[in-house]
């Protein structure tokens, strides 16, 4: 459970986050620098053919009250004919933070620089 953000002196973020189950005195600040580059920019739906499965991808986490990308590495893509709207291809990701899986469209994932 996400629970509040803190920014430390030395200007990174933390996050707090608190288990199901557990009290407050369980809850553990989190650095989120690790999880979340600084440098990351969308894919263009032509761009759509640079995501390969095994690769490193930052993916758009949604949950209730926060949405956060993380890195995440592509098990498999269904690929489909793009239309007007660009590209309806589907991508069956895994997080890395948590292992979770996930079939998202592009436009929710993020090219990692550098
Ligand atoms: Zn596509």
């Amino acid at each position: 459970m996400f629970l509040s953000h803190r920014v430390t002196s030395s200007g990174e973020t933390e996050v707090c986050v608190r288990f199901v189950g557990f009290g407050a005195e369980e809850d553990e600040w989190v650095n989120v620098k690790k999880a979340v580059r600084g440098r990351s920019i969308p894919f263009e739906h032509s761009e759509c053919c640079k995501v390969m499965v095994g690769g490193l991808v930052l993916c758009l986490q949604e949950r209730r009250d926060q949405s956060i990308y993380y890195d995440a590495h592509v098990l498999e893509i269904e690929r489909k004919t793009h239309d007007i709207r660009g590209c309806r291809c589907l991508f069956f990701i895994r997080y890395d933070h948590d292992s979770s899986e996930e079939t998202v469209r592009l436009r929710r994932l993020c090219r990692v620089l550098g």
